[in-house]
């Protein structure tokens, strides 16, 4: 198949490129390189189905192909945050030409979207058929925002052109090439421990996240697009295991024998409480669901991150 994917030298887009192109797919892999880097995708300039295409996605791009993984979007808060009306144009004028492009190739198009939709939720775990509780004029709102309105242009295109779209709301995924100072938690304590500086905890540490490792979550992906029923979704694909970010934190310093301490910083405004995935659609519609638990995510990351030449935070 011809495989288009837009934030493709990023974290999750840079895994998802290779293993497509490993599977024999023909690869664009599109990206204008603010958070992403040529870097995590020099291993695959070599095959010949690969191909790298600097490109914003707020303009439009044409191209023949079957499938669409829309990733392109800056993750981290920190780089969500500095410009936010990108953000929001990334999110909203990007997936317009991307459903655009599904429309006129007929192409099937899966949408990155997030569990920051659900903002900082009531109901725990998380379930698809919740509409989540999201301040739209704070700090976050550029990216939650803009992935919700995202999720509307799905759907509008689904039902108003028949484009076939698949909308997976991805929990926090961790592992091997987030960039050092991409600023979210994991990446965060990794290189904090390896170098010996405190260890920031934002607020109290008693917040929560589930960690899912970059391999399963693109497992999950790949089987969404690739599922013959034609179900838009939205489904959660994320680890439901809890943990609070001091348990984090805690397992981080263990692993990597670390002697940093750890301190205390201000909260973000509007950064959830709680956050876990209901599974049970993944499970059900894509057999599906994680296979690699905390600690052993945490140690091939520490892998990773111990063998950068040189690491700052
Ligand atoms: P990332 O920041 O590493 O990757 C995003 C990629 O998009 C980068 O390569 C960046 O350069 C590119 N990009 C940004 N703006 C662009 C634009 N206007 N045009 C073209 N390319 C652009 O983040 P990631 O963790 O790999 O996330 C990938 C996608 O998955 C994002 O859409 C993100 O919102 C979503 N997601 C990720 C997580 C997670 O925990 N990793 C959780 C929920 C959703
Ligand atoms: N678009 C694109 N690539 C394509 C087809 C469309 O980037 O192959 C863009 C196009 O520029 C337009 C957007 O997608 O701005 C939405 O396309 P659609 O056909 O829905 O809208 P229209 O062109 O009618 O405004
Ligand atoms: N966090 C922290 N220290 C850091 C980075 C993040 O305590 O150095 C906290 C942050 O406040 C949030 C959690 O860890 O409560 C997850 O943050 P991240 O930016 O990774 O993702 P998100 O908030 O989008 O889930």
């Amino acid at each position: 198949m011809r495989i288009l994917i837009t934030g493709g030298s990023g974290f999750l887009g840079s895994h998802l490129s290779e293993k497509l192109v490993k599977e024999g797919h023909d690869t664009i892999c599109l990206d204008n390189f603010y958070t992403g880097n040529r870097q995590n995708v020099q291993h695959l300039l070599d095959y010949p189905n690969f191909e790298l295409v600097r490109h914003d996605v707020t303009f439009p791009y044409y191209a023949e192909v079957d499938r669409i993984y829309n990733l392109a979007c800056p993750a981290s808060p920190v780089h969500y945050q500095a410009n936010p009306v990108q953000t929001t144009k990334t999110s909203v004028h990007g997936a317009i030409n991307m459903l655009g492009l599904a429309k006129r190739t007929g192409a099937r198009i899966l949408q990155a979207s997030t569990s920051e939709v659900y903002g900082d939720p009531e109901v725990h775990p998380q379930t698809e058929d919740y509409w989540g509780r999201v301040n739209p004029i704070g700090i976050r709102a550029c990216y939650d925002e803009g992935k919700r309105c995202a999720e509307t242009l799905f759907f509008d295109y689904h039902r108003q052109n028949n484009v076939e779209i698949r909308v997976a709301r991805i929990f926090n995924t961790y592992g091997p090439r987030m960039q050092p100072n991409d600023g979210r938690v994991v990446s965060n304590f990794i290189v904090q421990a390896l170098n010996g500086q405190n260890i920031t905890i934002y607020g109290d540490g008693n917040q929560t996240r589930s960690f899912c490792f970059v391999d399963d979550l693109i497992e999950g992906l790949v089987r969404f697009m690739e599922l013959e029923e034609n179900f838009p979704g939205p489904i959660n694909i994320g680890n439901p295991c809890e943990f609070t970010i001091l348990e984090l934190a805690e397992s981080i310093i263990r692993l990597t024998n670390s002697k940093s301490k750890v301190v205390f910083k201000a909260l973000p405004q509007d950064d959830p409480m709680q956050r876990k995935p209901d599974i049970g659609l993944a499970q059900s519609k894509l057999g599906w669901e994680p296979k690699i638990q905390l600690e052993e995510g945490l140690t091939k990351s520490i892998e990773f991150f111990s063998k950068l030449d040189k690491i700052s935070g």
